[in-house]
């Protein structure tokens, strides 16, 4: 059986080293090309080669998590042998933001790519990059080379302009990726929020101006095609985050749960705090890591000095307390939802405690959530998280903001990406009816080499 067994792994393996470069050779079939890694058909695990002929950059390096039926995983990455295995071909690897669906694999793509790969990001997200591959020995000063908005640099075949998207997490960008047989476009995740509060604003001036260029070929995010009109700014949450708190003044203290990385929704935070008097606490380690990279960058609402630590929270006046806290999808282990069990050391629910729900529930979670929310109720806070509440906003556009640039940038091709199946069939719907792109295709993983209908760019899905 064991022998067996070996010679089945040693053929695997073999097949796998012999595994075809996917596509067409370098000199023949369209000489742009697209090949999907991960995070179309899925949410997560975003990665991407985009070439010319048989020279290639990655886009983005995320991870997936699993969900209840992955048992035992932890987390899911992209195929890194793929990588290494045609590392010769990859001249160099770019980000588009910090979030982890776009840089949690970076600990295991790094070291499947050539060490002399440059890896480049933007300033805030590479402070991200920098202590996550310190923590795994893999940060190179060299190697590491951040951009600016609207700077232009060489990366392998194409000439890349990063151009300012708005989103849910600081310093985030899209891709003008120029080469000598067209330009591609990846716009990376994004929404237009009018009134950001760090003041940078979405370039609508620079996607329209590529209209006249004749863009080959875009790629959207498609996170939220499904639902009408437009996102709400972050302002708008800022203004519901200080009017709630500076309604709960006297009436005991404030906890506020939201997604880590949205350094944004800090600035609603600590100007309710000033309004009325608190004092800001962190409770739950990654909220202090966000933080403080911004700091680090120059981006921060605040100066992370000016927490209160977690232990001090037991001596002080309930109406000088505002606590940030994550654990907003019911995660077990974090500290709101061990509140909830009566379980935390750092955080016991007083009376009168007032939850402001400053997220989304993540579809799946659903149970979890209003379990722990009940909880926290049965011990006399008052949660706040309906809709009309205003505590949240998406990152994503939707429709309106979709067909904007859609109709600013008027590619010739356009492929869906960042989404499951039917928000990228919804997406390529919208685009060929609102927009009048001609020729859009919907890609997922087929397992099986595929020259699809763009005239001079190949997407191909095999992997
Ligand atoms: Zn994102």
């Amino acid at each position: 059986m064991a022998s067996d067994g070996q010679e089945h792994l040693g053929s695997a393996l073999q097949k796998r080293q012999f595994k075809p470069f996917p596509g067409p050779p370098p000199n023949s079939g369209p000489p742009l090309r697209i090949l999907p890694i991960g995070g179309l058909g899925e949410i997560g695990m975003n990665c991407m080669l985009a070439g010319v002929r048989d020279r290639y950059v990655v886009i983005d390096a995320g991870l997936m998590f699993p969900d209840f039926s992955d048992l035992g995983m932890q987390k899911i990455l992209p195929d890194t042998d793929f990588l290494a295995q045609w590392k010769d071909r990859i001249e160099a690897l770019i980000i588009t933001h910090g979030h982890e669906d776009h840089i949690g694999a970076l600990p295991w793509v790094v070291p499947a790519l050539d060490p002399g790969t440059p890896i480049f990001a933007s300033s805030f997200v590479m402070e991200l990059i920098k202590r996550r591959l310190t923590e795994y020995s893999l940060w190179d000063e060299k190697r590491f080379i951040k951009f600016d908005m609207r700077q232009k640099f060489q990366a392998g075949p194409f000439e890349i302009e990063p151009v300012r998207v708005t989103h849910s997490i600081p310093d985030c960008c899209g891709l003008i990726m120029r080469s000598s047989e067209g330009t591609l476009v990846h716009t990376g995740d994004w929404k237009i929020d009018e009134h950001p509060l760090d003041g940078e604003q979405f370039d609508r001036g620079l996607f329209s101006a590529l209209a006249s260029e004749r863009v080959a070929l875009m790629m959207s995010d498609s996170t939220n095609v499904l639902s009408p009109g437009r996102t709400l700014s972050e302002q708008v949450v800022h203004d519901s985050i200080v009017d709630k708190v500076l309604q709960h003044n006297g009436k005991g203290r404030v906890i506020c749960t939201q997604f880590a990385s949205n350094v944004h929704r800090l600035y609603g935070v600590k100007r309710a705090a000033d309004a009325s008097g608190r004092k800001v606490c962190f409770v739950g380690a990654s909220l202090s890591l966000y933080l403080e990279a911004s700091w680090r960058d120059g981006r921060a609402p605040f100066d992370p000095k000016e927490l209160v630590q977690p232990e001090e929270l037991r001596h002080m006046d309930p109406n000088q307390v505002l606590i940030v806290t994550t654990g907003s999808q019911g995660e077990p282990r974090a500290q709101l939802c061990m509140a909830a069990r009566e379980e935390s050391r750092v955080l016991k629910i007083q009376p009168n405690d007032l939850v402001l729900y400053s997220a989304k529930v993540i579809p799946g979670n659903e149970g979890k959530v209003s379990k722990m929310l009940n909880a926290l109720a049965a011990q006399g806070a008052r949660v706040r998280q309906s809709r009309g509440d205003n505590l949240h906003t998406s990152g994503h556009a939707y429709q309106d903001e979709l067909v904007e640039v859609l109709q600013s940038v008027r590619p010739q091709h356009f492929l869906p990406v960042h989404g499951e199946y039917a928000f990228l069939t919804e997406h390529a719907l919208l685009a060929k009816e609102k927009a009048g792109v001609n020729f859009v295709e919907v890609c997922v993983c087929v397992n099986i080499c595929q020259t699809w209908g763009f005239k001079n760019v190949y997407v191909c899905l095999c992997m």
